[in-house]
């Protein structure tokens, strides 16, 4: 490719809207454009990246015996209807009407519509066990499109569904698929981790993400420095034990009602009674499906809306609102508490909540706190469960080790549906004795234009990206220092010509600009080596050889520079 010929608007200034590395990077180097909020165009640069990475994911795909095929992006109601979604999913799905006011919707995702292929198409466990995927365009409606293509509304994903006649081989298809990601994101050139996860509104049994460790992730992380322990804070287990005590044992201070005029945050309730966080319930209000829930933790954890919407089994979990919380509790958001709470409220308790004594709360009355309370002297113990976020001073849920919290990306997640979509669509095989059965799903997604962005947040310095070889749009960049000298280009044509039979993709900077903005543009678009051909090829014969991740230069003669650039890739 000439750059000549091509199309990469690199930018000098750093767009406002860009907030991490990998979004005003893409952005400089010209590889995408914003149409609008979370939607974007792949520039050049930026879609053969793309087609990389997509490459890689079909190959370990096809290599796991996964089909590929492809499936409409515009999908029709009563399919989410069948399933229970179309109620359940709630914004983020983009619902639109035909010209007949039938309702449709925008994909998020696939497992309705390959259900209903399957289900039509698959009668015995003879044909099974399948594993089908695309690579295919999905749009969210997110809340918070940010980051450019970490977190957009319209972005590509592979994603594969397979369907099994038996526990053991979705176990067997599962392995397969972890095995396959960790190929694919090892070729991707990403420091990633797999964790344990929480499986979301896709809902099922066992999942795993697939986290690339990044400070700008959005993801927390609990690893145990000890064993192989990582896990989502979402999901990750805390083991509270009480050192040896009983839970709901009281202590031996009075209750008293005391005035906290205005203090309503845990802060300014424990500094304006001189007290601790952790002396603290904290007590939050939830509709769970309407119907209240006060749910209690320790002043210095934090809930964590995931467990605590498993525990309740709703469908629906959200704050409730000023209005909702004074009509429930009698008073405004800040005082609530667990004594004096209306029987309908249902009270869920953190572990940790119920080892402790002599403890804060709100009164459920303006201004007013209980000091000095105590389970089952002055109110009945709650119903208990784990229902806060992990934190580093508790132990590993596994091997008892220290707990680190670190960031994550999210670039692949994988799950074991078990029967959820097929009971629901009627999605039956029948077994070797002629007995009808759900199929047993797994599904498997990976965000493709996701992991280049995480590639290239894990992978840059301040001159640009340093794209790892094998997604990097080009392999080599020949830049000539002065295209306006014939001979000097001619070599760098020649050079061109021989990278290219050889199979190498070369982009040719046969640009008439200064050596000091294209060596810039090299380095800002991070193509992995750059041949630069100056004076010294028509004197010398040799020909700079820069490797963009440690910027070292080497003069090499021209003709061993194809051995050489070969072996630099490999
Ligand atoms: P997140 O928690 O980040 O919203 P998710 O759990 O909703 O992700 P999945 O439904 O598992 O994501 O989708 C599979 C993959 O698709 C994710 O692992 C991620 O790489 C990618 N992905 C999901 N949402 C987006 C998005 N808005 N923009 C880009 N990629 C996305
Ligand atoms: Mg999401």
């Amino acid at each position: 490719m000439r750059y000549s010929n091509y199309f990469i608007p690199t930018l000098k200034e750093v767009p406002a809207e860009a907030e991490i590395a990998s979004h005003k990077l893409m952005l400089r180097a010209g590889m995408i454009r914003k149409l609008a909020s979370g939607l974007y165009t792949y520039l050049p640069l930026g879609l053969r990246s793309i087609r990389k990475v997509e490459a890689i994911v079909r190959q370990e795909m096809n290599r796991a015996g996964a089909i590929e095929l492809l499936m409409p992006i515009v999908q029709p109601a009563e399919l989410w209807k069948e399933s229970g979604r179309w109620d359940q999913y709630g914004k983020e799905l983009l619902r639109l009407k035909d010209r007949h006011g039938r309702d449709f919707c925008l994909g998020p995702t696939h497992e309705e519509v390959i259900t209903d292929l399957i289900r039509k198409n698959i009668r015995s466990y003879r044909d099974l066990p399948i594993n089908l995927y695309q690579i295919q365009t999905k749009f969210r409606d997110e809340i918070r499109p940010r980051f450019g293509l970490m977190r957009a509304r319209e972005f590509i994903m592979k994603d594969a569904y397979s369907f099994s006649a038996t526990e053991e081989s979705l176990d067997e298809i599962y392995q397969s698929m972890y095995k396959a990601y960790c190929n694919i994101f090892e070729r991707c050139g990403l420091d990633f981790r797999p964790v344990e996860a929480d499986t979301g509104s896709i809902g099922g049994h066992a999942s795993h993400e697939f986290m690339v460790l990044a400070e700008t992730g959005e993801d927390d992380i609990a690893c145990c420095t000890s064993c192989s322990f990582a896990a989502n804070t979402e999901l990750a287990e805390v083991k509270t034990d009480g050192r040896g005590r009983e839970p709901f044992t009281p202590g031996n201070e009075s209750l008293k009602k005391i005035e906290t005029p205005d203090k309503k945050s845990v802060e300014q309730v424990t500094q304006f009674l001189d007290k601790k966080a952790k002396e603290l319930v904290k007590t939050l209000i939830f509709l769970a499906d309407q119907k209240p829930v006060a749910a209690l933790v320790r002043g210095d954890h934090e809930l964590n809306e995931v467990k605590l919407k498993k525990v309740l089994q709703a469908d629906r979990l959200e704050m409730a609102g000023p209005d909702v919380v004074e009509k429930i509790t009698g008073a405004p958001v800040g005082f609530a508490g667990p004594l004096g709470l209306p029987s309908s409220v249902r009270v869920v308790a953190d572990s940790s909540v119920a080892y402790m004594k002599d403890f804060v709360a709100g009164a459920n009355e303006q201004d007013a706190h209980f000091v000095g309370l105590n389970w089952k002297r002055d109110l009945e113990p709650p119903e208990v469960h784990d229902i806060r976020v992990i934190t580093p001073d508790d132990p590993c849920p596994r091997c008892g080790g220290t707990i680190e919290i670190k960031r994550g990306i999210e670039v692949g997640h994988i799950f074991k549906l078990g029967t959820k979509y097929s009971e629901a669509m009627g999605a039956t095989f029948l077994d070797n004795s002629g007995k009808e059965r759900p199929i047993i799903m797994g599904c498997y997604g990976i965000g493709i234009g996701r992991t280049v962005a995480a590639a290239i947040e894990q992978n840059h310095d301040e001159r640009g990206i340093i794209f790892p070889v094998p997604i990097s749009p080009f392999e080599v960049i020949v830049s000539v220092i002065n295209v306006k000298d014939r001979e000097m280009l001619s070599w760098a044509e020649k050079l061109y010509d021989g990278l290219s039979c050889k199979g190498i993709e070369v982009l040719l900077d046969d640009r008439d600009e200064r050596p000091g903005v294209k060596f810039k543009d090299s380095e800002l678009i991070g193509i992995p080596i750059r041949v630069t051909v100056g004076k010294k090829v028509i004197k010398e014969g040799v020909v700079e050889v820069t490797d963009r991740k440690t910027m070292e230069t080497r003069l090499v003669s021209v003709d061993n520079v194809i051995d050489e650039i070969e072996s630099m890739l490999k």
